[in-house]
């Protein structure tokens, strides 16, 4: 064969032909260099007869300039990338770059030049140098990286490389990790713990696609029982996969796993420097990489060998990923393990609907662990109507969660206040003309952080200072903030309890493995009294000593109309009422509402999961919501609003009329503005026999829009 089709990775292209030079020997998978135009971008050679496309005449041909030192693409992940592309509606190209291109890992020499302080100072001392050089001590990185941590121009740094400031360092993108042995520390397991590690054990001996649902409560320790199918596949010399939802979490996690298995896994995320990204994926590809514990994108890495997949707290909502490519890693874990034909286990306390159904309809096994390890109880739940028990004026706590936390405080424990709501504030207004600060790239609220002195939105993340007087009436001292945030519940805290050590827990404050790691130590040694956290810290941590925990508004996330606003909430509050109790002392959860009688609310406070999850059942059967019928939405978006406009009114009146189908809108988009783009939106709900993704292709195939419209689509959507 001398003519080869490649996958390259330009959305706006589909696959290309190119000659095979004498001499130049390729398989499927191999991953070239390849020239368009002027350019020398990378390809992947696929599987012949599988990409569509008119041949290129063999006059035309031209030919591959090289084959990049990196392993093939195994034919695992091509079907997986292909398998994506069908099923979320989107381009070949788009998930193959999505999915390869992480971290430029494909190209380049097996080393890379980073820089770092050399002692020395410059000739010439700035203000800027100087603010550089006391940023960046300690510090070892890219330019582009050192730039975005010192927060000053890569013109600012070369200037301090060309003085010998900065000093390049070569690091091998080979060399190697310290190793996991499987029989470290190998714990006792109870006896319900054993018999599903020994399950998953099997599963992974036999090999074979085995997808597993593993519903376990708080505290009962799933983590110990996947750790053993993990050194099962080491055993044979195999690789395995952890997903985990928040980085933030990592950390607990990772002094876990090295003291189960001797050594930290391989690291896979969005912080990593370049360098370490490409050590990380040459590791895989070659397969030294044991155990790789990541987030979503760790699904595309390339595995040599893979023997095993979890995906933890697997309901989480931080597994969707809502742009460029919209999939939901949950499911995508599954098919990798399709492809892969290597068991897959989904672990949570609170599994998606969607998840139970697969296990009652027989698809997923579905394993038990009923009770908390070591005999600790499930903490005892109660609510406080806000209607009747009304926290004072300006305050948000009731008297009775005040009082449950001042006990703590004489008893020596912990408390943990939830509250999903990031800054001081969620609205800041001017008393005066009523002025309020909107976010000018989008059509959301600024929002008051305190601790930054920053009005910032969380959408986009712009930012500015809060200022002095109102930018529109000119008045001084005339701004309020409209409801709470964590810091200011954090405040409250300090107000009515001023003896309360507080420590306020969000992505802000725990942005980095390192703040996170000083947090958890900070509260095991006991130098912390109250937790006031978002639903970052529902999750993962497990404080002995924490014995209240109270959720501060259990309605915030029923707002909005959204179908999975009853799942989400069960979800987080289940999942924080969690955190309490795991030790010998029992738990207690106090969960404000103003609807303590809503379905939710009151199975949460009976401990009923089952009755909640029959409520929910009977809900989505009657609105034709998953797991009965399947949802996806159409965003269109430009940066101009009446580009935008037109392009959905266009799309919508070429709309398919099916009987298995209801389509709504167009309409403005929940976020009608997002980081500049307008955005509208149709909704799609059809029943489970419609061939959902083949409409949708048809539909908006055919129909051309101007340069500056983006349309998505988005197949089971979370939140709409
Ligand atoms: P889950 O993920 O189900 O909430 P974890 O895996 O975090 O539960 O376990 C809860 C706590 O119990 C952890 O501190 C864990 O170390 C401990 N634990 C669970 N099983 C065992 C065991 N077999 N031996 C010792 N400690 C255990
Ligand atoms: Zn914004």
């Amino acid at each position: 064969m001398t003519r080869v089709r490649c996958l390259v990775f330009n959305a706006a292209l589909g696959p290309l032909d190119y000659r095979l030079p004498d001499g130049m020997a390729v398989e499927a998978g191999s991953v070239v260099a390849v020239p368009l135009g002027p350019r020398t971008i990378v390809g992947i050679v696929w599987d012949e007869g599988r990409l569509p496309g008119d041949p290129v005449p063999e006059a035309k041909l031209r030919p591959i300039r090289e084959v990049l030192p990196v392993p093939p693409i195994a034919a695992p992940l091509r079907r997986l990338i292909e398998w994506c592309a069908d099923y979320y509606c989107a381009s070949l190209a788009s998930v193959a770059r999505m999915a390869l291109s992480s971290g430029g890992a494909l190209k380049g020499p097996a080393t890379a030049i980073e820089y770092r302080l050399s002692g020395g100072l410059p000739e010439r001392m700035t203000a800027q140098r100087q603010a550089a050089i006391e940023a960046l001590e300690g510090e070892q990185a890219s330019i582009r990286e050192l730039a975005g941590l010192a927060g000053v121009s890569e013109g600012v740094l070369r200037g301090l490389v060309n003085q010998g400031v900065l000093e390049p360092v070569e690091v091998d993108s080979d060399r190697p990790y310290p190793l996991s042995v499987p029989n470290f520390a190998v714990p006792d397991l109870s006896a319900e713990q054993a018999e599903v590690a020994e399950t998953f054990g099997t599963s992974v001996r036999d090999g074979g696609f085995a997808p597993y649902l593993l519903d376990g409560v708080t505290g009962s320790g799933k983590t110990e029982t996947y750790f053993e199918p993990i050194a099962e596949a080491l055993r044979m010399g195999r690789q395995a996969l952890v997903l985990l939802p928040e980085i933030a979490l990592t950390e607990a996690f990772l002094t876990r796993f090295s003291e189960r298995f001797g050594a930290a896994p391989v690291l896979w995320h969005s912080s990593l420097k370049s360098t370490e990204r490409r050590r990380a994926w040459r590791a895989v590809a070659s397969g030294s990489a044991q155990v790789v514990v990541g987030a979503r994108s760790a699904l595309f890495l390339p595995f040599r060998k893979l023997g095993l997949i979890v995906v933890d707290e697997a309901h989480e909502v931080s597994f969707k990923q809502d742009d460029g490519v919209r999939y939901n890693a949950r499911d995508v874990a599954v098919m990798r393990a399709h492809f892969e034909r290597v068991p897959v286990i989904l672990a949570s306390a609170t599994p998606a609907l969607e998840s139970l159904a697969m296990a009652e309809n027989g698809t997923y096994t579905r394993l038990q662990l009923p009770s908390r390890f070591g005999g600790a109880q499930l903490p005892a739940i109660d609510t406080i109507d806000l209607t009747r028990e009304k926290p004072p004026r300006g305050h948000w706590l009731a008297e009775r969660l005040v009082a449950g936390i001042e006990e703590r405080l004489e008893r020596g424990e912990q408390a943990l206040l939830f509250l999903n709501r990031r800054g001081y504030a969620p609205l800041t207004l001017c008393r005066n003309c009523g002025f309020r600060f909107q976010c000018p790239n989008c059509s959301a609220w600024l929002v008051e952080h305190r601790f930054t002195g920053q009005l910032a939105c969380h959408h986009c993340g712009h930012e500015t200072p809060v200022p002095e007087r109102c930018p529109e009436c000119g008045e001084a001292d005339c701004l309020v903030a409209c409801g709470p945030g964590v810091e200011r519940i954090a405040d409250e805290v300090a107000e009515r309890l001023p003896e309360a050590r507080v420590f306020v827990a969000t992505s802000d404050t725990l942005n980095s493995p390192g703040r996170a790691a000083e947090f958890v130590s900070l509260v095991e040694q006991g130098a912390v009294d109250v937790i006031v956290g978002t639903q970052l810290v529902t999750k993962g941590f497990h404080f002995p000593e924490l014995t209240l925990v109270g959720v501060v508004d259990a309605d915030l996330g029923l707002e909005g109309g959204d179908l999975r606003a009853a799942e989400r909430t069960y979800q987080q509050v289940a999942q924080v009422a969690g955190r309490a109790g795991r030790g010998t002392k029992p738990g207690e959860v106090l969960i404000q509402t103003r609807h303590p009688d809503a379905p939710v609310i009151a199975a949460l406070a009976a401990g009923d999961r089952d009755a909640f999850y029959e409520a929910e059942t009977e809900a989505r059967r009657m609105a034709g919501a998953p797991p009965f019928g399947r949802w996806a939405a159409i965003i269109i978006s430009s940066e101009e609003e009446g580009e935008a406009r037109e392009a959905a009114q266009k799309i919508g009146r070429a709309k398919p009329d099916l009987p298995d189908l209801a389509i709504y809108g167009p309409a403005p988009a929940p976020l009608s503005l997002l980081r500049g783009r307008y955005r509208y939106r149709l909704l799609i709900n059809a029943k489970r026999s419609a061939q959902l993704q083949d409409i949708i292709r048809g539909w908006l195939g055919p129909l051309d829009h101007p340069a500056g419209v983006r349309v998505g689509v988005d197949i089971d959507p979370y939140s709409f």
